[in-house]
């Protein structure tokens, strides 16, 4: 589905028809919703008016389908729109993490705040390489620093399902970026995109440790931010 279609196609299909725009602008370009797009860049090929301005389905916000497909555009094209009012993603959203390995394993050892259960590592690897064209600065290469990076989850059913879930999000792409670093300045690096992860076993120096009570919840909720959810960690 996801070669063959045009961004156009892509933009179209998660549309309803917008008969009379409403008397507002558009988030995108800021210009009212009943004129033209306010989008100056490459045209998007002609658009009849009828379809000047579409509503996303699911939430109901409105845009120019040609800012619509401008902001396509400017993404890694894989498929995926997300609202950029509400952030519901419509289709399935991919990152650019580069190519690596993810591995687990369980330990016999409990986490702080976890004494009922053992513990699973996750150790991700991730080496340097060129940067492709989904990443800030195609061509270039990118360092990959602290790897093999190891991560800790308690094995209770809660800590399995987070694991299920950081799964998907691995094949999805959407655990590392490439860009710069928060902690070190360092640019054009590979980095953790936007889904927390403990890092520290049996103390909590860095804050990236134990306990830490809310920690599954809140990576539950980073995921569903990056379009995973319960449904998408069955078998
Ligand atoms: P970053 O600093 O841009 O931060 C992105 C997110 O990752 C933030 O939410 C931040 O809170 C979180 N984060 C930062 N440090 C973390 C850590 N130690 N454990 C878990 N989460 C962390 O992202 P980044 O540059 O990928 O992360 C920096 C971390 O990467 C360092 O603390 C270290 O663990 C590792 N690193 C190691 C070396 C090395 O030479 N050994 C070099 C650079 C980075
Ligand atoms: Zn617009
Ligand atoms: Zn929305």
């Amino acid at each position: 589905a996801r070669k063959g279609k045009t961004p156009e196609e892509v933009v179209k299909k998660y549309l309803q028809k917008v008969k009379s725009p409403p008397e507002e602008d558009c988030t995108i370009c800021m210009e009212p919703l009943v004129g033209p797009s306010g989008y100056k860049g490459p045209a998007v090929g002609p658009i009849s008016r009828a379809d000047s301005v579409g509503r996303l389905a699911q939430c109901g916000h409105q845009y120019h389908f040609q800012c619509l497909v401008a902001m396509y555009n400017n993404g890694n094209k894989d498929g995926s729109l997300q609202c950029p009012t509400c952030k519901t993603i419509y289709g399935v959203k991919t990152g650019n993490q580069p190519a690596g390995k993810m591995e687990y394993h369980i330990i016999p050892h409990s986490l702080p705040g976890h004494p009922d259960c053992k513990t699973i590592r996750i150790i991700y690897n991730i080496p340097p390489g060129i940067q492709g064209p989904e990443h800030p600065n195609p061509g270039k290469p990118f360092t990959a620093r602290g790897f093999p990076r190891h991560c800790y989850l308690p094995d209770s059913e809660r800590g399995r399902k987070v694991l299920r879930l950081l799964l998907v999000a691995w094949d999805r792409r959407l655990i590392f970026s490439v860009g710069t670093s928060s902690t070190t300045g360092e640019s054009d690096t590979v980095i953790w995109n936007e889904v927390h992860h403990k890092t520290e076993f049996g103390s909590n120096l860095t804050g990236h440790g134990f306990p830490d009570p809310g920690h599954l919840d809140n990576v539950l909720e980073e995921l569903r931010v990056q379009g995973i959810t319960e449904d998408d960690g069955g078998c």
